[in-house]
């Protein structure tokens, strides 16, 4: 069921955000404590949407849920696609066997490596078992396979930078102001991020199945903690956005091609040459390589601003913790 429609070819103006409310309905998602997953993902979705109406008139908040009802996956990416949304956050709360497991984490579409356990994975993506005519919907995909996750490709790739840059402040966020555990940011197959053609992020926002931390969601002024984090997170990640924008258009005016010193961010070095959509890479795009005294240098992101690079570098620098800056002059190394 969609709460929203918006016309096809309608022009769009101003930042979409879809806010996601985990599960609904007949589909309570994780019980324990006495609490209900699916009261505290609807709680902080709407405050989280509520403070971005408040401030920010730049932007549209649509809501797959803004009550107790059951919405599909495919409904809520739907809503999100129609929308052609900038953005898709996903709000869940956790639950493990292990009643000691607490904090919170931060996922974004993809396969994660091997030996990594799929638990919140085949759980989340469960609820479609829930849904009536899940075996047409989507097309055989069993969540308790290992193999349906390899049959689904990489669309969400594209936005892999625009989401783990996301996510990476969303969890800094609950850290720094929450002041909850945190469990970092990780790569699922949650059918609910592949299906969205949008930067896009699932956020668990703790363990209700903890003391602890169910004690922290049941309080109301709390949760309005949580809301605030992904709120901040948000504010800054459409900063950049809208800097981005404005930049590009700027690109595109410009005639004057550009002879000075281009930055890029160098990653790694290997004897063998490697294919610039190797795994190694994470993901990360565009890659590029040169060579320099046998070894092939490869290097990520590209700007003629040395600051214009530092976000990419700190993204960088969570999978290659020695990347650094390098420049080029007319095609060559600078010392
Ligand atoms: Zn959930």
């Amino acid at each position: 069921m969609s709460l929203f429609f918006v016309a096809e070819g309608e022009a769009k103006d101003r930042f979409v955000v879809v806010i996601d409310a985990g599960h609904g309905g007949h589909d309570p998602g994780a019980v324990a404590n006495r609490l209900k997953e699916k009261n505290i993902n609807l709680d902080i979705a709407l405050k989280l949407g509520k403070k971005i109406q408040q401030n920010c008139s730049d932007t549209k908040v649509i809501y797959t849920r803004s009550k107790d009802v059951f919405v599909t996956l495919k409904g809520r990416t739907e809503i999100a696609n129609k929308a052609k949304a900038d953005l898709f956050i996903s709000i869940h709360t956790n639950s493990a066997g292990n009643t000691s497991a607490k904090g919170t984490e931060t996922y974004i579409y993809g396969l994660e490596q091997a030996g990594i356990n799929m638990e919140v994975a085949k759980r989340e993506n469960s609820v479609i078992l829930l849904e009536e005519d899940y075996t047409t919907t989507y097309q055989g995909y069993d969540p308790n396979s290992v193999e349906s996750f390899i049959m689904f490709d990489f669309q969400q790739n594209k936005y892999f930078e625009q989401s783990i840059h996301f996510a990476s402040m969303v969890q800094d966020q609950f850290r720094i102001l929450a002041k909850r555990p945190d469990r970092s940011v990780r790569q699922q197959n949650l059918l609910v991020l592949r299906l969205s053609a949008m930067p896009s992020i699932l956020v668990e926002v703790g363990y209700i199945s903890n003391s602890s931390d169910a004690a922290f969601l049941a309080k109301d002024a709390n949760r309005s903690k949580l809301a605030e984090s992904i709120y901040r997170a948000f504010i800054a990640y459409k900063d950049e956005w809208n800097r981005k924008k404005v930049s590009e258009h700027v690109d595109r005016e410009s005639t004057v091609p550009t002879s000075g010193t281009i930055y890029k961010i160098q990653l790694m070095a290997s004897k063998k040459k490697l294919s610039l959509q190797d795994p190694c890479f994470k993901g990360l795009s565009p890659i590029s390589y040169y060579e320099e005294n046998g070894w092939y240098k490869y290097t990520y992101g590209e700007s003629p601003s040395r600051e214009a690079l530092s976000g990419k570098l700190a993204q960088a620098k969570r999978y290659f913790k020695d990347a650094y800056i390098v420049s080029f002059k007319g095609g060559k190394k600078q010392k």
